[in-house]
């Protein structure tokens, strides 16, 4: 096992690997740019290195910055977390040039799984099912783009073969509006991702958001622990994440699941990672994988009872899985709100000092934040600034002890998004379970009014 591993991230992600790390006997290093000097984890870790100025491009987006902070404290291993550099196989590769394991699966997967056209083709090929759409990116020739978009069928979405977080997409409803746009998301995507390939799929209009994670190790051995419904989201990204997805049949997630499974051990895949899906009408349709850990993780710890950050390290040194997936059982419900420094409503970010953080707790509750009483929200990254997670026997009681949570907290000094998240969790259509991926945007648009 490692003795040292640098945390090449900030935030609540990097006090969760941290954490791990603690727990396993692995010294912890962590980098931080000017803005993040006076995090308290940044003080509980073992060592910590300044890798320069508040903006991430200059700091945690810095490879030869992160990779001399790992030669000066001999660090044997990075942990990227999630965003930042987690997903560039580039920054992969010049961790394990350099000497240091990353924690991660291979840059030839990330390769893969980063541009959507081939994780798209791959999967394909190992059997995953996927959205209809074009055979891979969209040529130039505008009678082929038309072409094509009537044998999808409209609607149709055109989406960037780099793309992530939510950007580099845009739907098409017409003939007449369809060259324009593939033209300016390909602009778009040139500048945003430095790859202007893009392609097209079918747009589904009422799916939910149900993804799979799955570990796996340098033995050939995978497994998946169930899934996650996060269809609550607004502007495409993730508000409200839960484990398992309400009303969806077992035998339907086994199916998918072991798909995922199969998939991964076609691929070489290692470590942890995530194939999310749109779910429409019985039906799963691959959107991408995520080749990391993701925020939403601590949903399927607690039901599955497997520790998916100690295990990404755990096979990033070489060990087996500990479990098969026979010995994989999930129990329970779990619910997991973000929560953001921004306004409830109008989701302007909201940085600024703590002035009080009382977080709750009891059965059943997890927070995992980096933030405390006199934090100060810099206003240079994400607005995420916690999350509060708990589980119930059933999503009865996991609801009724996500409000009593929520209502228990308390922050002051910023705004934050915990208003929304109570309103939420009394809404008589997520309460009832399987609200698709427009219910939160609709439903805000029906508050306004
Ligand atoms: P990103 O990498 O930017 O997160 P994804 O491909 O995962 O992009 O898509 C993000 C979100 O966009 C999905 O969760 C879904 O809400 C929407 N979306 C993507 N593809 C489609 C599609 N074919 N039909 C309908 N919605 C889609």
């Amino acid at each position: 096992m490692f003795k040292k591993i640098l945390i090449a991230n900030r935030g609540e992600i990097a006090l969760r690997i941290q954490r791990a790390c603690k727990e396993m006997g692995i010294k912890a290093v962590v980098v931080y740019s000017e803005a993040d000097r006076d995090a308290k984890y940044v003080k509980l870790a073992d060592e910590a290195v300044c890798i320069g100025p508040a903006p991430s491009g200059l700091s945690y987006l810095s490879m030869p910055a992160i990779i001399s902070a790992a030669e000066v404290t001999d660090a044997e291993a990075i942990h990227p977390g999630y965003g930042f550099l987690s997903e560039n196989a580039d920054f992969a590769e010049r961790v394990e040039k350099s000497g240091f394991t990353f924690i991660g699966p291979t840059p030839e997967s990330i390769r893969l799984m980063g541009d959507k056209v081939s994780a798209k083709q791959a999967m394909i090929r190992a059997g995953v099912p996927c959205v209809p759409g074009s055979e891979g990116a969209l040529p130039d020739d505008p009678a082929v783009i038309k072409r094509t978009a009537k044998a999808v069928g409209y609607p149709v979405i055109i989406k960037a073969a780099g793309g992530g977080g939510g950007r580099g997409m845009r739907v098409v409803h017409t003939e007449a509006a369809l060259l324009h746009a593939v033209q300016t998301t390909k602009a778009e995507a040139g500048s945003a991702f430095g790859n202007p390939e893009v392609y097209m799929e079918k747009f589904l209009q009422n799916p939910r958001h149900i993804e799979i994670q799955i570990l796996a190790d340098q033995h050939k051995n995978a497994v998946y622990l169930g899934e996650r419904d996060c269809s609550m989201q607004r502007r495409h990204q993730k508000v409200i994440e839960e484990a398992p997805a309400p009303g969806i049949p077992r035998k339907l997630i086994e199916k998918i699941g072991e798909r995922c499974s199969a998939a991964c051990k076609k691929i070489g895949y290692r470590g942890a990672g995530t194939f999310e899906f749109l779910f429409e009408n019985g039906e799963f349709y691959f959107i991408e994988m995520n080749t990391r850990v993701q925020v939403e993780h601590p949903v399927t710890e607690w039901i599955s009872g497997v520790d998916i950050v100690r295990t990404q390290i755990a096979v990033a040194a070489g060990e087996k899985l500990p479990f098969t997936q026979k010995q994989i059982e999930l129990r329970g419900h779990a619910i997991e709100c973000r929560i953001n420094a921004e306004d409830a409503y109008k989701f302007t970010p909201s940085p600024g000092r703590i002035t009080s953080w009382h977080m709750p707790g009891g059965p059943g509750v997890r927070v995992d934040s980096h933030a405390y009483t006199n934090y100060f929200v810099p206003s240079n990254y994400d607005s995420m600034i916690g999350k509060l997670i708990v589980y119930g026997d059933t999503r009865e009681q996991a609801l009724a002890r996500m409000r009593t949570a929520l209502s228990e907290t308390v922050i002051e000094g910023i705004k934050t998004n915990i208003p929304l998240h109570r309103e939420i969790m009394v809404d008589a259509s997520f309460v009832a379970g399987g609200t698709n991926i427009h219910y939160l945007e609709e439903w805000l648009s029906r508050r306004e009014r």
